[in-house]
C-alpha cells in the first residue's frame, strides 16, 4: 500500500505528522463568493512550509480542488523545496469557490466520473507535459451544502463512482456538520464503505454521540476549529477529542488546521501552519494522552486511509 503524494509514492509510515486538512495554495479567481481564500505568495508560504518542518511537522494534505484554484505546479515546487509531503487531490469544492463557466459545472455525472479517474490515473491536468513530471492526486475532495437536497447529487455519486474504482479516500467538506446522517446514508447506499469518507469540520456540530455513532459506524471524523474562537474549541473540540479518544474511538480522528486564508498564516500576522507541531501537539502532550493516540489522530490515522494498492 501506497500514498501518492505530489512528488511521488511512499510508504503510509513515512507520512508521519500531518495536517489532514489544510491548503497550501490557491490562485485568485474571479468568483461570486466575496470571502473565497486567496493564497498565492509562494516565498511566505515555502518559509512557513520550513518552520513547519523544523518543527516536527512531516506531510501537509491539501484540500484546494481544480478549477477553483489549485495549482499543481506550485504544490511541486513548494513540497521539493522545503521536504514537505504533499498530497494533492482531484475533485469539487463548493459552488461558490468557481467562476461561472468553470468545466467541472458543466459536467454530467458519467462524465465527472471519466474526468476524476482520469487526473487519478493520468494526473492533475495543469502539469501535465511537464519537464519535471506529471503530478497525481492522492484523494478525492468533495464539498457539501447545508443540506443533501441543495447538495450537487450526480457530482457526490461520481466522486462515490472515482472512490470505488480507484480506492481513493474522500475528504468531504461539510457545512458544519449539517445533514451529514443523511448525506453519510446517500453515500453508503451508493456502495462505498463508510472508512473512504473523512468527514470535515465535523466540530463545528459538537453533537458527541452523533460523532460516536459515526465513528463506531467507520467514518473519519475531521476536526479543525482549534484557532476559530467563535466555535468556542475549549467547551467543544477539546473535550470531544478527550470524549472521543476516552471511548476508544481515536483511530476515527484526523487533526487539521484549515488555514485556507493567507490572513491566518504566520507571514501575515496570523497562528501559522506550524502551530500544527508546535501548539496543538505539545497540548496533547501536556495534557498526558498517550503517544500512541497522538500519532494516530496526527498522522497515523490520514495516512492508513490515503493509502491504496501500489500502481507499479
Ligand atoms: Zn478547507
Amino acid at each position: 500500500m501506497k500514498i501518492q503524494t505530489v512528488t511521488g509514492q511512499i510508504d503510509p509510515d513515512d507520512l508521519g505528522l500531518t495536517d489532514g486538512h489544510n491548503h497550501l495554495w490557491i490562485t485568485k479567481q474571479a468568483v461570486p463568493a466575496p470571502d473565497a481564500p486567496v493564497l498565492d505568495q509562494t516565498e511566505e508560504i515555502l518559509a512557513e512550509l520550513h518552520i513547519y518542518r523544523q518543527a516536527g511537522g512531516c506531510s501537509q494534505i491539501d484540500c484546494q480542488p481544480v478549477y477553483a484554484g489549485r495549482d499543481g505546479n506550485k504544490l511541486h515546487w513548494l513540497s521539493e523545496n522545503s521536504g514537505v509531503n504533499v498530497v494533492a487531490n482531484t475533485g469539487f469544492h463548493l459552488r461558490r469557490y468557481y467562476p461561472a463557466e468553470a468545466p467541472i459545472w458543466q459536467m454530467s455525472g458519467e462524465q465527472a466520473v471519466d474526468f476524476l479517474i482520469d487526473e487519478i490515473k493520468n494526473g492533475l491536468q495543469e502539469t501535465r507535459g511537464n519537464v519535471d513530471g506529471v503530478v497525481f492526486p492522492g484523494f478525492i475532495k468533495i464539498a457539501v451544502e447545508k443540506t443533501l437536497a441543495e447538495s450537487p447529487q450526480h457530482l457526490i455519486e461520481a466522486a462515490v463512482q472515482a472512490s470505488l474504482e480507484t480506492g481513493c479516500l474522500i475528504e468531504m467538506h461539510t457545512e458544519r456538520g449539517q445533514d451529514v446522517e443523511a448525506i453519510t446514508a446517500f453515500i453508503t447506499d451508493r456502495g462505498l464503505s463508510p472508512d473512504r469518507l473523512l468527514l470535515c469540520h465535523l466540530d463545528k456540530r459538537p453533537d458527541l454521540a452523533l460523532h460516536q455513532a459515526l465513528a463506531k459506524e467507520g467514518f473519519g471524523l475531521e476536526y479543525d476549529t482549534f484557532f476559530r474562537e467563535k466555535y468556542q474549541p475549549e467547551k467543544n473540540l477539546w473535550l470531544l477529542i478527550e470524549a472521543m479518544v476516552e471511548a476508544g474511538l481515536a483511530e476515527n480522528l484526523v487533526l487539521a488546521t484549515d488555514l485556507a486564508d493567507a490572513s491566518l498564516w504566520a507571514f501575515s500576522g496570523g497562528i501559522g501552519i506550524a502551530s500544527f507541531p508546535k501548539m496543538i501537539k505539545t497540548r496533547l502532550e501536556m495534557a498526558g494522552y498517550e503517544q500512541e493516540d497522538i500519532q494516530a489522530i496526527m498522522g497515523g490515522n490520514i495516512a492508513r486511509r490515503l493509502a491504496i494498492e501500489d500502481k507499479e
